[in-house]
């Protein structure tokens, strides 16, 4: 039996949209809830939040101040910080941040977010979600009737480039680093893709935006946004920490934890949401699935001190 005393009831670990979300639902319900949040959502390098109802083009940071605000509001609390790592307790969780402080829960939710690893060409980073785009419904409207660059990786290349042929009638694949296979080629054509077998060196840009991409053999393939497809992991190491490993995505593009349908992990008390579980959640996706898992927390915490009671 472990001594430690309770910080909170409920401690999130990552302050994006999955974990506000939690947050609020946790503290609209009068419970303890601290949101401990390192401050880099996935999205933070894109201008503004598509597809998200009634918030249409918020910046990524607008949106986290303002679910921080309504946080507060309802006696949420927020720490800025990193935690390292989590252990189990008798009672608990206690969680351990990059700065050495301990902090004991009853529940932990995990809505630490993945990482996007890019594919490795010259100027690519510095675009990522401004002229270098993975999501047609997040950004493609914005790049509507561009030529369009798709740097094929694998199969997810080819799908990307079919999303994209909706939105741009010049859309060109780049072989790269993956050859289509027949049937792949021929639903490019049918789409009206351009297949081009080569090697991209570089992204080229002039005053900053995207222009071209230049291929193994000098010459520069002109267009206006760059499609890659990222490998994306669950930043999950805490996960890891608690017996809790991820998982390849069915579709090949990266790593999530599995969950169920109330975002409970297979270890009891420990509760995830947003991309760490689902990588292709937009926003609007990751939060509602982050205040589905608020509410399941508080629904355990309910029974199990109910239940208590009963046997006291
Ligand atoms: C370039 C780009 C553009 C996008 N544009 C859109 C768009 O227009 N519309 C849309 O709907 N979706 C968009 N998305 C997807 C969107 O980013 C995700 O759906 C959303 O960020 C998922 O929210 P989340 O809360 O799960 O994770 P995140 O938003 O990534 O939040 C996770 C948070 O946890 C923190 N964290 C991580 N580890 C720790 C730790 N150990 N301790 C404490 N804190 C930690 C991080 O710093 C971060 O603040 C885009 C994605 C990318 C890559």
């Amino acid at each position: 039996m472990d001594i430690d005393h309770i910080d909170h009831e409920v401690i999130v670990v990552g302050g994006g949209a999955a974990g506000l979300s939690a947050g609020i639902a946790l503290a609209r319900s009068r419970r303890s809830v601290l949101v401990i949040d390192a401050g880099e959502p996935r999205n933070a390098p894109a201008a503004g939040v598509h597809n998200f109802l009634s918030r249409d083009g918020i910046g990524p940071h607008d949106l986290v101040a303002s679910g921080r605000t309504e946080l507060a509001h309802y006696g949420g609390g927020l720490r800025l910080g990193r935690v390292d790592t989590a252990e189990r307790l008798d009672h608990g969780f206690a969680v351990r941040l990059e700065d050495g402080e301990r902090l004991v829960a009853r529940r932990l939710v995990v809505t630490a977010g993945v990482v996007d690893a890019l594919p490795d060409i010259d100027s690519l980073r510095e675009h990522w979600g401004t002229g270098v785009l993975h999501c047609p419904y997040c950004h493609g409207w914005e790049v509507r009737d561009q030529a369009i660059g798709v740097v094929a990786t694998g199969a997810t290349s080819v799908h990307q480039a079919l999303l994209f042929s909706q939105l741009s009638d010049e859309v060109t694949l780049v072989t790269h680093s993956f050859e289509p296979d027949a049937e792949s080629l021929s639903l490019l054509a049918g789409a009206g893709v351009t297949v081009l077998e080569s090697t991209v060196r570089s992204v080229e840009a002039a005053g900053g935006v995207v222009s071209g991409l230049r291929l193994e053999d000098g010459s520069l393939l002109a267009v206006g946004a760059v499609v890659v497809s990222p490998y994306s992991s669950a930043r999950s190491s805490l996960l890891e920490s608690l017996g809790i490993e991820a998982v390849a995505h069915p579709s090949g593009m990266g790593e999530s934890v599995e969950v169920d349908l109330m975002g409970q992990t297979s270890v009891p008390g420990v509760y995830a949401a947003g991309n760490v579980t689902d990588i292709s959640a937009q926003v609007m996706g990751a939060a509602a699935a982050g205040t589905k898992a608020g509410a399941a927390v508080n629904a355990d915490l309910v029974m199990s001190d109910a239940r208590e009671k009963v046997v006291a």
